[in-house]
């Protein structure tokens, strides 16, 4: 029940990092409340940064034969379309298949992966962490927050950005199918709609993604109904029109969360490295939380590997991973919040993308700011 690094969370971020220190030869537990595989709200579109990472920890990509995406087409709320050619783009999978693999390896590298049980509380002390769980009581000397984007844990630690959400920033849902429709491969789409958009793209077993994020305020405004919230303000955008009235939708009910906020996190917490969502999200739009996610676990293995090494003391390592991350992600951050706003407000929207039309020198710029190199 003793371990040297606890991960609270298997999305991306923790079976990445479980895979990863294992493999160093640490002796890692990963707690998931969730049994794998599962579906997961999110857009399913990975940027190509990330390909040689999930090679290196053993995910075989190649032979995987997922859709290669190197289109981007916009429409504005009206279904103007801005047409750009994406470089060097992105790959599709759904998080059902993607995870379920990193599952596989995290286990197969000697990781203990606890799936079906929830962290319900953690303290420190005597340079030690305690883990309540309900699979029992576990102890270990680095714990890694890898949960997402909120959860019980961020109330339990009083984590500043709940309080700065519920005073501030915009809480917005996510809703989320897999639908079957005639759409190119290489193709991803951003469709606009008031307060929010809609992305369209390929993943694996011949499927599309189809994923969108609006304001909380709007679902409210039709009576918390998903079906309603589609009929009056999606499917005003004739392109997203079409696709709601022509789609094969493959699940009963609609996948959705709520309560997303793109405040600023803290990274560490109470001696908790954050990572992944817990560490800080980008909006959507920039299509590439996925590969954050993955990198910054790339980053707090180093600096663990090293902590454990006895190279670095806690608060060096703390303040090591702390710096990195910043370096790494801040300016992302910032440039996914700006172009936030330029989104979901139809005469912005319209405006921004008549002036990228005549301009795809600056698209392809703005596109980079959101975007990081191989790592
Ligand atoms: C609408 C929407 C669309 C998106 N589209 C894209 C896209 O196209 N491309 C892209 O790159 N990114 C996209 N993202 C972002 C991307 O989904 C996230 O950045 C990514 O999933 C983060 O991975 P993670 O491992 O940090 O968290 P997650 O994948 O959320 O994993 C966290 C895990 O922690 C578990 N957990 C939570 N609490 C506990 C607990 N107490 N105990 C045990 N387990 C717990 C959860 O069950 C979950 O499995 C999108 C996000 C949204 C909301």
């Amino acid at each position: 029940m003793d371990f040297e690094v606890a991960i609270i969370g298997g999305g991306l971020a923790g079976l990445s990092l479980a895979i990863q220190l294992s493999k160093a030869g640490h002796r890692v537990i990963l707690f998931e409340k969730e049994q794998y595989p599962f579906h997961k709200v999110c857009g399913e579109y990975i940027s190509m940064e990330s390909w040689d990472f999930l090679e290196s920890i053993g995910l075989p990509l190649t032979e995987m034969q997922l859709p290669r995406i190197t289109k981007l087409a916009i429409s504005d709320c009206k279904g103007r379309l801005l047409r750009h050619t994406l470089s060097p783009g992105g790959f599709g999978i759904s998080r059902y298949t993607l995870d379920d693999r990193l599952a596989l390896i995290a286990r197969s590298c000697g990781a203990e992966l606890l799936s079906g049980t929830k962290v319900t509380d953690i303290t420190f002390s005597s340079d030690r962490h305690l883990l309540k769980t309900t699979a029992g009581n576990f102890t270990a000397k680095v714990v890694c927050g890898a949960w997402g984007k909120r959860a019980n844990l961020d109330i339990k630690l009083n984590r500043p950005f709940i309080e700065s959400t519920k005073q501030n920033a915009q809480q917005y849902i996510g809703v989320k199918y897999h639908v079957k429709l005639d759409f190119p491969l290489h193709l991803i789409e951003l469709h606009n709609f008031e307060d929010g958009y809609c992305g369209i793209s390929p993943v694996d077993n011949n499927r599309l993604c189809l994923c969108y994020l609006t304001t909380a305020q709007k679902l409210q405004q039709n009576n918390n109904n998903i079906r309603l919230l589609e009929n009056n303000l999606l499917k005003k955008n004739p392109v997203l029109n079409r696709y709601f009235s022509n789609a094969e939708f493959l699940y009963e009910e609609p996948l959705a969360i709520s309560q997303i906020s793109f405040a600023a996190k803290t990274l560490v917490e109470d001696h908790i490295f954050m990572t992944g969502d817990s560490a800080g999200m980008i909006t959507p739009l920039c299509g590439n939380g996925m590969s954050m996610a993955l990198h910054s676990s790339k980053l707090l293995s180093g600096v663990i590997i090293e902590y454990l090494g006895g190279k670095l003391t806690r608060s060096q390592a703390e303040d090591r991973y702390t710096n990195l991350w910043r370096k790494n992600f801040n300016s992302r951050l910032r440039a996914g919040r700006i172009f936030q706003q330029l989104f979901g407000k139809p005469a912005v929207t319209n405006l921004t993308l008549k002036s990228l039309s005549y301009f795809p020198g600056l698209t392809s710029k703005l596109i980079d700011l959101t975007h990081g190199g191989v790592f």
